[in-house]
């Protein structure tokens, strides 16, 4: 693709950057039938292709950032069209220096500006999430509201429906059958901030599972956030600010783990890229990698040790986007909970959007709801007791209404250990 981009709108070096993207673009158009947003709405403009066009565009001065901001802001990042696009076109760090600038400048209508700015401030109060959640909580111990979905709050799953499992005691049982009496090594867990307060039960439940094994978990005094919401909403300051932070708090830990993990692809996904963000023009600077032991999924951990047991229910895997497209780990957990010995009725495979995508269910609700839809009728086709998925967002999203209990898949693996 052919460029003439305006050389006032960016640093050189981005400026650079985002011609090389462009330019990569042979404009074939692969990338336009994964692409939930061109599927649902059937518009050349919120396709991938239709996108970079636009924003190839602006960049070159015919078309204003406000007129194609509502393009760009249906985009859900799920980098869909990075996996189907043979010239392996950066779309997701094209979208995301155009967000930033859009942010600088403050493009878009004053709505659109104050609705983000809401948005952001809102998901960066932890002192609202820790009473909202609590709040939630409490309203859904209430008989009447365990499970009805206009409560904005994750369900409580009596989980009687799960294959009739008591799972009273299964604290004991998965911390009192450890398989390996050795002590193998400590591991750094990631709380993340809205797992946090949400869903607190994933990390408690990765904590038995690797205590099982001898691990040792271990965590950060206080933890910043990984910065994901505020750097994929434009405000890169913001987000690389959490980053750095993180970052230092790991170093000043002074501590080695056999492994650090996160346990919400979302922040897992942003926590990969950490070195790239931090370190930009990588390895020039002084800056050293927070651990040598690098950030995983904890698939990736656990698929490397020996099986344990469990009771098999049916599940139905969601993969969220993050964990496919950005941690390239598509059909790993599946795989995972299968040769473990469950039954598996389906999965997405990192195909589609759920419709959370970050802060995407709060400012495009209407398209989320459809995404969602589609979702959990595709994953509750085969009838299973449970859907899984590997990102709180998309957990809480996808449990809000569907009929089926949604979990992180380390809840279910604890509850399930036999
Ligand atoms: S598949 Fe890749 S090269 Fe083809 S139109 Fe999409 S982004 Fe461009
Ligand atoms: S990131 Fe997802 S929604 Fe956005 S253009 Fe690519 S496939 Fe479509």
């Amino acid at each position: 693709m052919q460029t003439s981009l305006d050389p006032t709108l960016l640093h050189p070096e981005t400026l650079t950057e985002v011609d090389r993207i462009l330019r990569s673009c042979v404009h074939c158009g692969f990338c336009t039938s994964g692409c939930p947003t061109y599927q649902l709405l059937g518009d050349e403009s919120d396709s991938p292709r239709g996108r970079i066009y636009l924003m190839k565009q602006a960049f070159e001065g015919d078309a204003s950032f406000d007129a194609i901001a509502p393009h760009l802001d249906r985009c859900l990042t799920c980098r869909n069209c990075e996996t189907n696009c043979p010239s392996g076109v950066d779309y997701s760090r094209l979208l995301d220096i155009t967000k930033g600038l859009m942010f600088e400048q403050a493009k878009g209508s004053l709505w659109r500006r104050l609705r983000y700015a809401g948005v952001k401030w809102l998901l960066r109060q932890r002192w609202l999430m820790r009473i909202g959640f609590g709040i939630g909580r409490a309203l859904r111990s209430l008989p009447g509201l365990k499970n009805v979905g206009w409560l904005p709050f994750p369900r409580s799953h009596a989980l009687s429906r799960v294959a009739q499992t008591d799972f009273s005691d299964r604290e004991q049982s998965s911390t009192h059958r450890p398989i390996s009496k050795r002590t193998q090594g400590k591991v750094l867990l990631l709380r993340g901030c809205l797992q946090h307060y949400a869903t607190p039960g994933t990390v408690q439940a990765l904590e038995r599972i690797l205590k099982r094994y001898g691990y040792e978990a271990t965590y950060l005094d206080t933890e910043a956030c990984c910065g994901a919401l505020p750097y994929h909403m434009g405000d890169h300051d913001t987000g690389l600010r959490d980053l750095s932070e993180l970052d230092r708090q790991l170093k000043a830990s002074g501590q080695e783990w056999v492994a650090v993990l996160s346990s919400a692809s979302g922040c897992a996904a942003m926590l990969k890229q950490m070195d790239a963000l931090l370190d930009p023009l990588g390895g020039t600077s002084t800056r050293q990698p927070p651990t040598t032991a690098g950030i995983l999924d904890p698939v990736t951990f656990l698929a490397q040790l020996p099986p344990l047991p469990v009771k098999s229910i049916k599940v139905a895997v969601h993969q969220p986007c993050t964990q496919s497209h950005a941690l390239k780990l598509t059909g790993q957990v599946a795989q995972y909970l299968g040769a473990l010995g469950f039954e598996i009725t389906g999965s997405n495979q990192g195909e589609g959007c759920c419709g959370s995508a970050g802060t995407y269910s709060l400012l495009e609700s209407r398209l989320a709801a459809s995404l969602r839809d589609q979702m959990l009728g595709q994953l509750e086709r085969a009838a299973p007791d449970v859907i899984v998925t590997a990102n709180v967002g998309c957990q809480v999203h996808l449990d809000a209404v569907g009929k089926t209990p949604v979990m992180h898949w380390l809840e279910l693996l604890d509850r399930q250990l036999i």
